[in-house]
């Protein structure tokens, strides 16, 4: 399994050392894990500024000595992108992007700079939130920038209880043309099975997002358990592999240097 999503104490919000991840991927059965720690460029993050690539990478490097031959671990980042940051975000993926396997383009703020909390839904309606953040995700998957694009509906995480429940079959017309861009653009995203152990109780995005990707041409998939924890490393990843199987996804993405080789799911499948 592919745990291509996983966070460190190199992220403001994560305690967990890269090492304490590593042993629990090899508890977990994952075989290849990307160590994917915020770079957040958005001035008003909490973790902006902190991200160190020079100290990343040495643990990184570290790690992969320690755990050679039984864990494939990858250099990755989740670059945070919004039309705010766009420029920024250039400067860094220009500057640092051929240094990692895999980068993961994720939307966590909404064009005006507000974070997608549930604060953000305040005297909103959903459309207000949901299809701003689409538009987000689409700016990002034209930028070419991103190996995979994260959690790509993920205000749905943070839906207070005063909002009617997020239905993706709402946004089906949206939702659609949106795929089709990725498809155009062969821009991959991954499955983010954070959703699954949260609020959502569904991966981000779930399988009717999938199925319409697939039956688009889409077949660009990546995994992840956006693991702030070494708990959750690997959690998830099984019966997502199956549920991609069901909606017609025969394989997923494996990367190495940002070059990417599919890897049939069948191969992948516990008995
Ligand atoms: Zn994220
Ligand atoms: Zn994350």
């Amino acid at each position: 399994m592919f745990d291509y999503h996983v966070h460190t104490t190199f992220s403001v919000d994560c305690a967990t050392p890269m090492e304490a991840s590593c042993e629990a991927a090899v508890a977990a059965g994952v075989t290849e894990i990307a160590f994917t720690d915020h770079q957040d460029l958005q001035p008003s993050d909490m973790g902006f500024g902190l991200y160190q690539p020079a100290a990343y990478f040495a643990e990184v490097e570290r790690m992969r000595d320690r755990f050679d031959g039984r864990l494939t671990i990858l250099a990755g980042v989740e670059v945070d992108y919004h039309t705010e940051t766009h420029e920024a975000v250039e400067e860094f993926i220009t500057e640092f992007g051929p240094r990692y396997d895999f980068v993961i383009g994720s939307v966590h703020y909404a064009a005006g700079g507000e974070i997608v909390f549930p604060e953000l839904f305040g005297g909103k309606q959903l459309d207000d939130v949901i299809l701003p953040y689409l538009d987000q995700v689409e700016r990002a998957v034209m930028t070419g920038w991103f190996d995979t694009i994260g959690h790509l509906d993920l205000p749905k995480r943070y839906l207070p209880k005063t909002h009617r429940d997020y239905d993706p079959a709402a946004y089906r017309a949206r939702i659609s043309a949106l795929l089709d861009v990725f498809v155009a653009q062969d821009q991959a995203f991954e499955i983010n099975t954070s959703g699954m152990r949260q609020r959502p109780k569904t991966s981000m995005p779930g399988p009717a997002i999938v199925r319409w990707y697939a039956e688009l041409g889409g077949t660009r998939i990546t995994t992840g358990t956006d693991s702030h924890a070494a708990q959750t490393v690997g959690a998830g990843l099984q019966a997502t592999l199956q549920m991609l199987k069901l909606c017609g996804i025969d394989d997923i993405l494996s990367f190495r240097r940002r070059a990417e080789t599919r890897v049939p799911i069948d191969t992948l499948l516990s008995a």
